[in-house]
């Protein structure tokens, strides 16, 4: 029940309350409707890309496209669905150049994002709202040598496929991607899903290592694997925060 107001409810409030009854009337997300609330219909909300609901009930408007580098790929299939928020986008591209210039040759995989309106994709609960994506591992062959992937490839405990295939799971480029999006501030990483034993071996090897050993605590806290979904044992699951200003139309978590 709302309070009862004796005086006028100052604007901030008027503002808060509005956007809370028009999330409430889930009038948001996914009906089919997608009517945002009027302000958000004018300048300069007009030209932005707007993150719209929740990551696993919403949609996006003016998405932006992941562009493959020589240094970033986009997986097969996922092509449809490499659509996000600028902020989402940018920062993958600039932790794969920054995986790519500490360890030359590497290439990001990348998974899907969202389609280009957002909303349900197949295979997801998330990945609605533009501020969700897929990443595979950094791997190695069998002959410790750095390998390239064209799909994902699901990796026990001891960092090994269970393929069959021989790969590997590379600690030391998987760590510098963590590391990478530890230290970008500007696209405000909310989370990153990774199996359990996989998120020991990473924070177990920047612990053995005296440079890194200061971030194993933020590492640790960015990590997670998620309770309510796949393990996350075959990539990474990054997503981002609600970009500023878009509070009264972008909710930060899933439902
Ligand atoms: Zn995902």
């Amino acid at each position: 029940m709302l309070p009862t107001l004796s005086r006028p409810a100052p604007h901030w409030l008027a503002t808060l309350l509005a956007g809370a009854v028009w999330l409430a009337a889930g009038s948001a997300p996914a009906s089919g409707s997608r009517v945002l609330p009027k302000r958000f219909t004018r300048s300069p909300y007009s030209l932005m890309s707007l993150s719209v609901g929740h990551p696993n009930n919403g949609w996006q408007v003016r998405a932006r496209r992941l562009r493959e580098k020589t240094y970033l790929h986009i997986k097969q299939g996922s092509r449809p669905n490499s659509y996000g928020h600028p902020a989402l986008v940018l920062m993958l591209e600039r932790s794969a150049h920054e995986v790519a210039r500490a360890a030359p040759g590497a290439v990001m995989l990348v998974g899907d994002l969202s389609r280009e309106p957002g909303g349900p994709l197949p295979g997801h609960r998330s990945h609605q709202s533009g501020r969700d994506a897929d990443v595979a591992f950094y791997v190695r062959d069998a002959k410790g040598r750095p390998a390239k992937l064209t799909h994902f490839v699901t990796f026990d405990g001891n960092g090994r496929a269970t393929d069959g295939s021989g790969l590997v799971f590379d600690d030391e480029r998987n760590w510098l991607l963590v590391q990478a999006w530890l230290t970008d501030h500007r696209a405000g990483i909310l989370h990153v899903f990774i199996s359990t034993p996989l998120r020991a071996r990473l924070l177990a090897y920047a612990a053995a290592h005296d440079a890194l050993r200061a971030y194993v605590n933020e590492a640790a806290a960015l990590l997670h694997q998620p309770e309510d979904s796949t393990p996350h044992d075959d990539h990474f699951h990054v997503r981002i925060a609600c970009p500023r200003d878009q509070d009264e139309i972008c909710q930060a978590e899933s439902m």
